[in-house]
């Protein structure tokens, strides 16, 4: 008997996006979407097109550039503009979905939306049939289902169905559930909705519990056959269920789910890796699947199990997730063949200009340090690939700092116009004085908000890796720089972070140029 199949619905560039400090840009959207794509997600969802004319765009752009090897799908609260909205932004896509949502629960319904039970079935109907006439592949959502009346959400679900939904997706917005109460949610549906075989059961849990996965793995166990989650578990407030944890247990335990994905799950490492990096969210060293530990079985114990027969304690090989653990692979005098072949063995594909830059970095990084480590190489990968075309770049930085010192550093760049630019500044200590002679010599101010030095691997000449968080005109931009030297690191990942603001900011002034206005509709 053939296995059913779990529809995967990513979610991260919608619900983990909306998480504070998660936010990306149109082209970072852009590369998530293509890594999704390529990771084998079935849905996804790209944004909320009226939250913002940057929504919209991305949305849209997703949708031209994927909609041919996903089902692209934007979401729009009960309102005619929110659905009008999403549909001028998915229509160009091959595959598209309309998500459209009302809260239905009695807390939602007194306090949020001042409608009783009668209203609120009206509109969701209303909503639906809207949707349906632009787009067959239409998906409601009852917003808060997880602590509504089980009689009223079979109404709300048996009506939603009927004007037209193909999928009805049971959210535990508030990460209330338990798994057997949320089973119970489920099972309650299929035995109350009278065509509930007309549409597929989906699922969307928030981790407020630390029962996001095993809530929607209980749903999946009661008949749901779409499971909505998010790379790393991202999402508002403790995030969503985790895609690479609700995969890997649907694989791990087919003997018990019987279910499988689309997903290729070589991927869910580099995935995750690429998604942590653009949002700045670090993956914790224990998470499941995707964490520095969770395939370090270092204790005592374990490796003398290990040591015996691997399948002692390890239930997934970590080649399975394209796990890239500490193993040392290249020195100074590995060719470029070689090098190439262990870029495509970590799950990268890089154009030829790219892996240039990258191999040119190697031999710069292999000169410094005497061994290179697969996780080196991703930093340098990632460094490269992160790229947008700068305006400013560092020449050279010179800092001194040591008690009894006033810590100083000078700094130069070159700037669109070719020529070097030079400045010198102080500071607390190197790092301070760095950053304060870059805004020098760019002119712009910025406030850091975070900044994090990591040893990408092992060894007093390992590669440091820093990330930054500044706000510039009330916007967070990031920046990441590797080096063997922090200071320079620092420098480098401050130095991303102001000239993706001077890019902002150059953008803004382009677009605040009078423009013909399109003729508005009543
Ligand atoms: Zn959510």
């Amino acid at each position: 008997m053939a296995a059913d199949k779990i529809t995967i619905f990513d979610t991260t560039l919608r619900d983990g996006e909306q998480s504070p400090g998660c936010s990306m840009n149109t082209s970072e959207k852009l590369e998530v979407a293509r890594a999704l794509v390529e990771l084998g997600v079935d849905v996804i969802e790209a944004g909320f097109p009226i939250a913002s004319p940057g929504d919209f765009e991305a949305v849209q752009q997703i949708a031209r550039e994927f909609g041919d090897r996903a089902v692209i799908c934007g979401l729009a609260r009960c309102r005619k503009d929110d659905v009008d909205r999403a549909w001028q932004a998915l229509q160009d896509a091959p595959q598209k979905r309309i998500h459209v949502f009302l809260a239905t629960s009695s807390i939602h319904r007194e306090h949020k939306l001042k409608m009783d039970k009668a209203q609120i079935v009206k509109t969701a109907v209303d909503m639906v049939r809207r949707a349906v006439d632009y787009c067959p592949d239409v998906e409601f959502s009852p917003e808060d289902a997880a602590r509504t009346e089980p009689d009223f959400l079979c109404e709300v679900v048996e009506k939603t169905i009927q004007a037209g939904a193909t999928t009805v997706n049971i959210p535990d917005t508030v990460g209330y559930a338990v798994p057997s109460h949320f089973k119970h949610v489920i099972e309650h549906l299929k035995k109350n909705v009278s065509n509930i075989k007309q549409a597929v059961i989906s699922c969307h849990c928030h981790d407020d519990l630390g029962l996001a996965v095993a809530n929607s793995l209980a749903a999946v166990e009661a008949g749901a056959r779409q499971v909505e989650c998010t790379v790393n578990g991202l999402g508002e407030r403790a995030g969503n269920a985790a895609l690479e944890e609700i995969v890997m247990a649907l694989k791990t335990r087919h003997d018990y789910y019987r279910c499988q994905t689309s997903i290729n799950t070589k991927k869910l490492y580099p995935t995750s890796h690429l998604v942590s990096n653009i949002t700045g969210m670090k993956v914790q060293r224990n998470k499941a699947i995707v964490g520095q530990n969770a395939f370090a079985h270092e204790a005592g114990i374990h490796q003398h199990g290990i040591l015996q027969d691997v399948l002692t304690y390890e239930i997934m090989k970590p080649q399975d997730v394209g796990f890239v653990g500490t193993n040392l692979v290249l020195g100074k005098h590995s060719g470029r063949h070689a090098f190439r072949g262990r870029v495509t063995l970590l799950g990268y594909e890089l154009d030829d200009e790219t892996f240039q830059k990258v191999f040119d970095d190697f031999i710069d990084l292999a000169d410094k340090k005497k061994e290179i480590y697969d996780q080196d190489i991703v930093a340098l990968i990632e460094n490269r690939t992160d790229e947008t075309p700068d305006r400013w770049r560092l020449v050279s930085c010179h800092a001194t700092a040591g008690p009894g010192t006033i810590p100083t550093a000078t700094v130069e760049l070159t700037g669109d116009d070719g020529k070097v630019h030079r400045d010198a500044a102080t500071g607390g200590g190197p790092i301070e004085a760095v950053l304060h002679a870059l805004e020098r010599v760019i002119g712009i101010s910025a406030s850091l908000e975070n900044l994090q030095i990591r040893s990408v691997s092992k060894g007093k000449d390992a590669l440091g890796e820093v990330s930054v968080e500044v706000l510039v005109d009330g916007r967070t931009y990031r920046g990441n720089g590797v080096s063997v030297d922090i200071i320079e690191g620092s420098a480098l990942a401050y130095l991303k972070a102001l000239n993706k603001a001077e890019a902002d900011r150059q953008r803004h002034q382009a677009a605040t140029r009078p423009e013909p206005k399109e003729t508005q509709r009543a």
